[in-house]
């Protein structure tokens, strides 16, 4: 079978590995869809070294498919079924992993994409709890940006308490700011979206935002207390992990306002007194989501009959993985997903 692997500086391969073999509770899949995270982004840009062992592991990690082949003593599973995968195992007793929360266990967990071989491949070995089912109404390529983008989002967005009485002002338009543009709009909340990149705002503005900001044209927070009758937003969430973004989400909220970090990486600087105690913010990071929230997502996004395809812009197949990752780096694009047709 085929894998994608990050082989440094921009460089990538598509190889061949042999095809897995389930253990008595793991699980073959067989790929349907697979999406690019902006996570994806550090590896693929990252030196070879500092790559190290990453260069001959099978990236990916928002695959979804069907179960091919099971081992013995898998249940949750069968063969034929369609799922989505949470992409962290772990120790499978912590309280962490008792509660579908793999990737905070207790006794280290793996990502798959990344110490583990992911979903950039024509099949996936993985363990039977990473499986979470997903409605047949659901296609693969929705669930493939559910397992990572959009279901990181979905969580963030329950973090902050999004409602209809919230001005949500979201940093950065990629996968993430668009689900969370996306999502917060289906909750009932007004979304103000901050992105430079003009086909990204219009993205946004399809989805649902209520305003675009350009932040190398306009001071964002400026900007977004203007929209508030000097105010401020009621809640904020960043997805950029750039420094500068970071800071203007904090900045651009209002008195007892919510500021919710998602975007990895990098640094940050605040001012506590002014930016966060003096004006009761409440901060908040959120990582990813459990098992059990994807799996609500998935029925959420059916339930109300979102649109969530509309997120999706442009699909490679895998040998074209070179084209794909140029243009999802290039910023130009909504979600980017491989798919098995
Ligand atoms: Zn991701
Ligand atoms: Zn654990």
């Amino acid at each position: 079978m085929r894998g994608v692997v990050f082989s440094g500086d921009r460089e990538l391969s598509v190889e061949e590995f042999p095809q897995p073999e389930p253990g008595p509770r793991q699980v073959v899949i067989r790929m349907e869809a697979a999406g690019l995270c902006g996570s994806d982004l550090r590896p693929y840009r990252s030196s070879p070294e500092a790559l190290g062992p990453r260069t001959s592991v099978i990236a990916g990690h928002e695959p979804c498919g069907t179960v091919e082949e099971v081992g013995a003593q898998v249940r949750k599973v069968k063969v034929g079924d369609r799922i989505m995968v949470h992409h962290y195992s772990g120790c499978g007793h912590c309280q962490h992993c008792q509660a579908g929360w793999t990737q905070l266990c207790a006794n280290g967990s793996k990502v798959y994409g990344s110490h583990a071989h992911g979903g950039f491949a024509d099949r996936e070995l993985v363990e039977d709890y990473m499986c979470v089912p997903m409605p047949d109404e659901l296609s693969f390529e929705e669930g493939a940006a559910c397992s990572c983008g959009t279901g990181t989002a979905y969580q963030a967005l329950k973090r902050l308490g999004i409602s209809g009485l919230d001005t949500l002002a979201v940093f950065g338009q990629g996968p993430v700011g668009l689900s969370a543009t996306f999502l917060g709009a289906v909750m009932g909340a007004r979304i103000i979206a901050v992105d430079p990149i003009s086909e990204r705002r219009r993205l946004a503005e399809g989805l649902g935002a209520w305003q675009t900001i350009d932040p190398s044209h306009t001071d964002p927070v400026e900007a977004i207390k203007e929209l508030t009758q000097g105010q401020g937003a009621d809640a904020s969430l960043d997805a950029t992990g750039i420094a500068e973004a970071r800071a203007n989400a904090v900045r651009s909220t209002r008195i007892w306002g919510r500021a919710c970090l998602v975007g990895e990486g990098g640094d940050v600087t605040f001012e506590p007194s002014p930016d966060i105690i003096h004006r009761q913010l409440t901060l908040i990071g959120s990582w990813t989501f459990s098992t059990g929230i994807l799996e609500e997502l998935g029925n959420f996004i059916v339930q109300r009959q979102l649109p969530l395809s509309d997120l999706i812009t442009h699909r490679f197949s895998l040998e074209h993985a070179e084209e794909a990752f140029k243009l999802f780096e290039s910023g130009a694009t909504g979600k980017v997903v491989f798919t098995w047709p």
